[in-house]
């Protein structure tokens, strides 16, 4: 079937589930076609496929959220909520892609680090969290000499790494090193970051 389906009885030629995604924490649910059919109709929801989500709130304890989306997913795919398996191709650009991110908030400074290496490995984020805003923030951000430390780069980095965590791109920090600041004013070894002073 080509592009999305028109109703919920479309699923059943091609067999399929239909997976529900909370866009605001990344919960996933999995439905059988046909529970899934019960329960819209128990709630008096519709069945079209545009609206499907309309009735529905995210099932996760303390989310709630009514920003869902549907999608049809094949049988004896990954399960739900089991983390995407990652190819060592994707893993490793994104690896590098989040290694020049990382560069650019340590060298960032008091100076604008818009070069052209960020911004193609901004695009390789965008590739695979299609985080429009985050992307757009961190070189907006980046590309302002006259930032405060308030503007800084760090709070940008966090929320793209977060969303590309919540996408089961990049493994959640189970172990989070804190990051070692130097407190002299040569430049930092690899690894550390430079002391933030006030103003
Ligand atoms: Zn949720």
């Amino acid at each position: 079937m080509v592009g999305q389906p028109k109703h919920l009885s479309d699923l059943a030629r091609i067999e399929a589930d239909v997976r529900i995604t909370c866009r605001e924490c990344g919960f996933e649910e999995d439905w059988q076609r046909d529970a899934f059919a019960r329960h819209l109709f128990a709630l008096g929801a519709s069945q079209v496929w545009s609206e499907i989500t309309r009735a529905l709130r995210c099932r996760r304890f303390g989310c709630g959220s009514t920003n869902l989306r549907a999608a049809a997913v094949p049988f004896a795919r990954r399960a739900a909520n089991m983390p995407r398996r990652v190819g060592r191709l994707d893993a490793h650009l994104l690896d590098t892609a989040m290694k020049v991110l990382e560069q650019a908030v340590h060298t960032s400074r008091g100076r604008a680090v818009a070069t052209l290496e960020l911004r193609l490995a901004l695009l390789v984020v965008y590739r695979y969290s299609h985080d429009r805003d985050g992307v757009r923030h961190f070189w907006q951000r980046a590309s302002a000499a006259d930032r405060t430390v308030d503007d800084g780069l760090v709070e940008p980095l966090r929320s793209i790494r977060h969303r590309l965590v919540q996408a089961g791109w990049l493994a959640p920090a189970i172990l989070v090193d804190v990051p070692r600041t130097w407190p002299w004013n040569s430049p930092p070894p690899s690894g550390w970051l430079v002391a933030e002073e006030d103003g």
